[in-house]
């Protein structure tokens, strides 16, 4: 064999190799994400009739049909083209005079609003903009399934935050504060909650907003479900919290209050500085949001307000049908306070919350979803979405009732 100066054999004196070894064609940091947890049960849901979706978190009403209109008579005047990066300036006019109408916090709609394919996207933005290799993002679980993985994605890491039934799945700022090391650069808040339906105190938030302004933090906060609140309960905008505004990237959209999911229409407001970093990843990966989604999303803030209620009411009256239902037989569920979503405990019932899931999808053609998908407190409980119409909560509820008195 001949061996080369630095000692290494000389390659071809080597054996014949049979080919290189495979190269792993997916990166390491997608490989460590796994499959949605939730995505399992729509495969089997799909190959069903009669079946009962209690799964997936979307409004089942169709978008109002004036801001459907508004979408339309954007594609019959033309305007199939790109808009400005940031979004029409027309709509970032709305979206900030929208958050000073309800929060008195003020975004300046030339740099400091960018309007997005979806909180997702904004998700994403927010992420790719602020984590270096190996920062740390602490966020309360059981939450929203993409905040992990966006993490990771970035180059991030999720640092956990487990929550209980007992505090409401409400994050304290105490068990925040304990988590923050050096390397922490973000706090990723998502509240109201899917999929526990827990919203935090305005009281807490300020405390979690003076821990962030202690380490020099950001705070991303996820306001999706700001509209959908219960009992009067009254939202905080987290960025409307004394020295939040400075540090805060505020998430919304369309999707759930005005019934727009497909539409895909998001929006990020935050200081200057980090909004020009997250444009830079938009303007390279998205370029803009749909064009005719952003006409309906004006028509949506100027004039939809009555279409939101609406929904509100009828939202207020499946919870009220589905957490009493819940409870009388026999799976204790907390009143959620925010969302459309209830998360029973199914404890006691001598299975894991995935075997109840498919269990109940085969036996009784009922699509929850496992509460251990959106984190490892979230085991022992299912999410149940009551935007679903009222008739269809009702048979749930038989189902639901049938099935366990089975099991019991
Ligand atoms: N954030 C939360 C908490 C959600 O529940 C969802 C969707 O279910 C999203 C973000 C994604 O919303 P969008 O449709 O705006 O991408």
């Amino acid at each position: 064999m001949t061996i080369e100066s630095d000692g290494r054999p000389h390659p071809s004196s080597l054996p014949e190799a049979e080919g290189p070894a495979p190269r792993q064609r997916i990166a390491a940091r997608v490989r460590s994400v796994p499959a949605s947890g939730i995505r399992k049960f729509f495969d089997i849901l799909a190959t069903m009739q009669d079946a009962i979706s209690l799964g997936v978190g979307e409004p089942d009403f169709v978008t109002p049909e004036p801001i459907r209109e508004a979408g339309i008579r954007s594609l019959e005047d033309g305007h199939t083209a790109y808009t400005s990066n940031f979004g029409m300036l027309e709509l970032r006019q709305r979206i900030s005079r929208h958050q000073e109408q309800r929060y008195g916090v003020t975004y300046d709609p030339v740099n400091e609003i960018i309007v997005t394919a979806g909180v997702s996207e904004a998700l994403d933005l927010a992420a790719r903009a602020i984590i270096d290799p190996g920062d740390e993002v602490i966020i309360p679980e059981p939450s929203y399934v993409s905040y992990a993985p966006c993490v990771v994605f970035a180059g991030g890491t999720p640092v956990m935050v487990p929550t209980t039934e007992e505090q409401g799945f409400a994050v304290s700022a105490h068990q925040i504060a304990a988590l923050v090391t050096p390397r922490t650069k973000a706090i990723l808040l998502g509240y109201p909650n899917n999929p526990t339906g827990a919203a935090v105190s305005r009281d807490e938030l300020a405390s979690i907003v003076r821990v962030a302004a202690e380490h020099d933090l950001v705070i991303i906060s996820d306001e999706i479900y700001d509209r959908l609140v219960y009992d009067g309960w009254e939202h905080t905008c987290v960025s409307s919290l004394p020295g939040a505004r400075e540090r805060t990237i505020l998430l919304n959209g369309c999707s759930k209050a005005y019934a727009m999911t497909g539409w895909r229409l998001g929006y990020a407001s935050a200081p200057a500085d980090i909004l020009e970093g997250m444009m830079k990843v938009h303007q390279y990966g998205m370029l803009c949001a749909p064009t005719m989604s952003q006409h309906a999303a004006i028509e949506a803030l100027d004039r939809g307000e009555p279409a939101v209620q609406a929904m509100l009411a009828e939202y207020t009256r499946r919870r009220e049908l589905l957490v009493t239902g819940l409870n009388r037989i026999g799976l204790p569920c907390a009143r959620p306070q925010g969302a459309f979503y209830a998360f029973p405990s199914i404890q006691g019932l001598g299975m894991t919350d995935d075997e109840f899931a498919t269990q109940l999808l085969v036996s009784e053609k009922v699509a929850v979803v496992p509460g251990s998908a959106f984190g490892p407190s979230g085991e022992g409980h299912v999410r149940m979405c009551y935007a679903t119409a009222y008739e269809k909560l009702e048979e749930a509820l038989v189902r639901i009732d049938r099935f366990i008195n089975q099991k019991r």
